[in-house]
Order: structure tokens, then sequence, then C-alpha cells
């Protein structure tokens, strides 16, 4: 809760000077909305054809389930409840108590409305005053995620606790290869597919030559599985490599650094229904339609530190009524995926710069810098 809210309010907040910025804030988040949207509906439709957790036999479906009650029948009673009132999840995404809110991972939706709300609030104050919030807020937002990178380094052993209380960890082997390989199959559609397509209207640069320029970048992402601790480079790239103008490269990075998280709006989509299925819930339409809203949501409240995008799928897990512990299930292999999608997140990012910049100028298309080989 506390890391979602700092970083959102962050990421809302930084926009600052608000009529300034208005058209490339307005563009910049547009088009971080339709790449996230895509990226889920991708996600949604792959694994709906993949379906890694149907693999599962009754049996070991209901066992993953006993095992999960009594938070599995919570979840099935608010599920049979949803299906009375379908604008319900609407209505829960407000908060009656904020205070009640943050105090209860399962509306975590309630404190990213918040957080927006806030981070808004503060644009529109005085700016001497809302630095004072903003600075408060980066430094918790650092703490915070210094704090997670420590207790990160515990997980191996929370891993290997929460797999051996696993049943039938045998049967679950091949059909979570497959969800693996369906996150992965989906960030790579999304590397090699739909960003060339949006890049190319906006660029005369070669796609290959995106790739060559923003190798060390992709591989920090890789390797680190942190958007933030990756930015720096990012930024180099972009800027020096790519050719975008500063102003540019200053705005629409940090903020995508942020909330822009394609690779992780992707994989909680993919994982939000394998953990359905593995526990034997149906989805609805309904609820496929609320996961691609969530998921880009949620994503956009991840932090681009290792990891967060496992915390925040939760928002995702809650809106559809599965129950949160089943995250156990894709915890082991978590970390492998962590790196891939941050590679999509931070690619998506420098794609946007470009796309940003070709849109702000239309005369100057992006070129690459000529000084560069
Ligand atoms: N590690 C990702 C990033 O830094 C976030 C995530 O966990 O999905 O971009």
């Amino acid at each position: 809760v506390p890391l979602v809210l700092a970083s959102l309010i962050l990421g809302v907040a930084n926009l600052k000077d608000m009529t300034k910025l208005a058209r490339m804030g307005g563009r910049t988040f547009l088009l971080f909305l339709c790449t996230a949207f895509i990226a889920t509906s991708l996600g949604l439709l792959l694994v709906n054809i993949t379906q890694p957790g149907k693999r599962l036999s009754e049996q070991t479906k209901s066992e993953l389930m006993t095992l999960y009650s009594p938070a599995a029948e919570k979840a099935m009673g608010k599920a049979a409840a949803i299906k009375e009132s379908p604008l319900q999840p609407l209505v829960d995404i407000v908060p009656d108590n904020i205070f009640g809110a943050m105090s209860d991972n399962a509306r975590m939706a309630q404190v990213v409305l918040f957080a927006l709300l806030f981070g808004i609030a503060i644009i529109k104050i005085e700016p001497s005053k809302g630095d004072v919030l903003i600075g408060f807020f980066d430094a918790v937002n650092d703490v915070l995620i210094k704090l997670v990178t420590i207790i990160m380094q515990a997980a191996p052993f929370g891993v290997f606790a929460l797999i051996a209380a696993i049943p039938k960890l045998d049967e679950l082997i091949s059909p979570l290869l497959i969800y693996i390989g369906t996150v992965i199959l989906g960030l790579l559609i999304m590397l090699l597919v739909i960003y060339p397509m949006v890049f190319m209207h906006f660029s005369k640069i070669k796609y290959g030559q995106f790739f060559k320029q923003m190798r060390p970048a992709l591989l920090l992402a890789f390797t680190t599985s942190s958007s933030s601790a990756t930015l720096p480079v990012t930024m180099e790239r972009v800027e020096n490599h790519l050719g975008v103008p500063k102003d540019v490269t200053g705005f629409v990075l940090p903020l995508g650094t942020t909330i822009n998280m394609d690779g992780t709006a992707l994989y909680q989509a993919v994982a939000a229904v394998f953990m359905a299925q593995a526990l034997g819930l149906e989805l609805s339409i309904l609820q496929m339609a609320l996961i691609v809203v969530t998921a880009t949501i949620a994503a956009a409240g991840a932090a681009g530190i290792p990891g967060a995008g496992m915390i925040t799928l939760i928002i995702v897990l809650d809106a559809v009524h599965v129950p949160a512990e089943a995250i156990a299930l894709i915890m082991a292999p978590d970390r492998i995926l962590d790196m891939c999608r941050t590679v999509v997140n931070v690619a998506g990012d420098a794609v946007a710069a470009v796309v940003i910049a070709g849109a702000e100028e239309k005369s100057k298309p992006v070129i690459l810098n000529p000084e560069i080989k």
C-alpha cells in the first residue's frame, strides 16, 4: 500500500506545470493507455488460447482450492455477489474511509484512486506547498524501494517454503511451463510486432537500429529487473543515441518508468487468468474486461523495481475475486519473467519517447544522432 501510494502520487504530481505540459501530457497518457490496453488484451487472448491452468486434474484443482480456502470460499461468495450487480466493482473502487482502505490489501484499487486524485490536487495547490509534498513522497518512495530491495533478498527462502507447501507440484510443472511460454510469447509480440508498428509511424529510424542503440539499456533492464535502476541509461541512450529532444525525454521517460509498464500489464493479465484456471474458477466476459482495466491500473501502480508487478497483481486478483494467496503458484518462475517483462517496460518507454517527439515535431522527424555510428 505505501509503495503504490507514494509512487503513484509522485507520477501524477510530477506533471507539475499542467498548462505547459497539457498537450504532451495528454498525448503521453493516451499512448501509455493504448499500449497497456493492447498488452493486457494480447495477454488475455494468448492465455485463453493456451489455457495453462486448465491442464490440471479436477482433483488437483480442488486440492489447491482447499489449500487456499477460506480465502477461496470468500472469493467465490464475492464472485456470486458480482453476478447480482455487475456495476459493483465501480462502487468498490471508491473508498468510504481511505485509512480503512489503506489497512486492507484487498482494497488496493481504492488506494490507487485516492493516489491519483491526491496527485492531481498537489498540482492544483500553491507550488511552494506542493513541492514540499512532492519532496516528501519522493523520499518515502526511495525508502520503500530500498526496503523492498532488502526484503527481496530473503525471497528465495520464502519461495522455497511456499513451493514446498504446494501439493502435486509435479503435476503443476507442465502448466507452469505453458504459463511461462505464454507470457514470453506475449512479450515478444509486443517487442517485435506491436512496438515496430507504432514506432515506424513516428520515426525515420529503422527498428533494428532502435534495438542496436537501446541494447545497453535493455540488457541492464534484463539483469536488474528494474526499470527505475535502468532509467539513467535509458535516458542517455534515447537522448544521445536516438536523438530525442531533452524536454521530451525528461518528461516521458521518468513518467513512463513509473506508470508505463506494458510488460507488467501483459504478465498480470496472463497470471490472473492462469491462477483462476488453476483454482477452477470460471471467469465471465465481464471479469475478463475487468482484468484489462485493472491490469492497466495495477501495472501503472507498480514501482520500477524487481517483483513490484507481482505485488500490484493483487489489485487484479481482487477485482476478479481470485484469492491472493494463489500467488504462491506463480512465485517460483517470477524472477525470470520479471527480467523479461522489465525489458518490454523499458523498450515501451523508449518507444513512447520517440513517438511523442515525432508527434510534437512533425516537421523534424526523430533521426539517429549523426555522430553515433
Ligand atoms: N520489475 C519491473 C520493472 O521494474 C516491474 C515488475 O515487477 O513488473 O519494470
